[in-house]
């Protein structure tokens, strides 16, 4: 099946009249003839049509399409908080300010994640089409509708994070801290880049809560589509960069939605190496008593004692 019968699935002349099919066009040619003949498409959906069309290839367009926008999503979002580490007068919102990354920290960083990046995402990236094809994620034109959109995204967020929670908390103990997760936790205070730090099996095990749950999904409910699945991974990247920042603004969404986790919450994990376990939200750390930091403690050690002082008076 040629990819623009996955783009254009119900029009197979759109797809004949389309479709680079001797290689001969260029990208803005074919951009132009998908405008010309579908106007109705959003400027976005036009990109992704023509992309498709002018690859000819399915499985070398979402290979190319998935790594790429990783790598560009990752990297540019971690840049500014490069260059924020260089500029001192944002030291006055850094989470741990004596804690500056060195250039040889962030030079370290960047060669292990982009090997990592090659080695051990790429191949899955690469036979991620026929597993869409076969689970059912479409790649068609239009794009579902926004509503559509935001409550799947939503719902993975909330998914991702209930995985995230309890897989990290797992990587706590014993033999998985020592001979994977500790690798993460190298620098203890984080900084953007360091987000995908990781041990190749981490990286697997916490990226099934990414991928995986989203193919959860469409097993359940048989729809889902690839752009939405797009979305959501630019958004997860974003939150993973942000959260090993190490910079808490006035303005951080956290100061918005408490429930929210941000940079404050995953930077005492990486400071005191213990509690604050999940990704995004607050709510399973706070319900499971795993909050970390010295105020945390102080208040499970008064709770404790409350309790403790309780159960002696009903004995008495
Ligand atoms: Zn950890
Ligand atoms: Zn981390």
């Amino acid at each position: 099946m040629s990819i623009a019968a996955a783009v254009f699935p119900n029009n197979s002349t759109l797809n004949n009249l389309l479709t680079n099919v001797d290689g001969t066009k260029s990208f803005s040619q074919v951009l132009n003839n998908v405008g010309q003949m579908q106007p109705q498409l959003s400027l976005m959906e036009k990109y992704w049509a023509s992309w498709y069309c002018y690859m000819n290839n399915d499985i070398l367009a979402t290979g190319i399409m998935f790594f790429v926008l990783h790598e560009f999503m990752y990297f540019s979002r971690s840049l500014p908080w490069y260059i924020i580490d260089c500029i001192p007068y944002f030291r006055k919102w850094k989470l741990q300010p004596t804690k500056i990354p060195s250039n040889k920290e962030h030079w370290h960083c960047l060669k292990s994640v982009l090997l990592s990046h090659f080695l051990v995402e790429a191949i899955p990236i690469w036979t991620f089409h026929p597993m869409c094809e076969k689970l059912g994620i479409t790649m068609e034109v239009p794009f579902p509708n926004w509503k559509t959109m935001t409550a799947e995204i939503s719902l993975f967020f909330v998914l991702e994070d209930m995985w995230h929670y309890w897989a990290h908390r797992l990587f706590h103990y014993g033999i998985f801290y020592k001979y994977i997760h500790k690798q993460h936790h190298r620098y203890a205070a984080p900084f953007g880049l360091c987000a995908e730090y990781a041990h190749p099996a981490e990286t697997l095990s916490l990226g099934f809560g990414t991928v995986g749950m989203p193919i959860l999904y469409v097993l359940y409910t048989g729809k889902l589509h690839l752009f939405t699945l797009c979305v959501w991974i630019t958004m997860r990247l974003f939150q993973a960069v942000d959260s090993h920042s190490g910079y808490d603004f006035p303005w951080s969404l956290n100061k918005f939605m408490p429930f929210w986790a941000g940079a404050e919450h995953h930077d005492l994990h990486h400071h005191y190496f213990i509690g604050n376990y999940a990704s995004s939200f607050r709510w399973w750390d706070y319900t499971l008593d795993t909050e970390a930091g010295p105020e945390a403690k102080l208040e499970r050690e008064e709770r404790m004692k409350r309790k403790a002082e309780e159960k002696v008076k009903k004995t008495i």
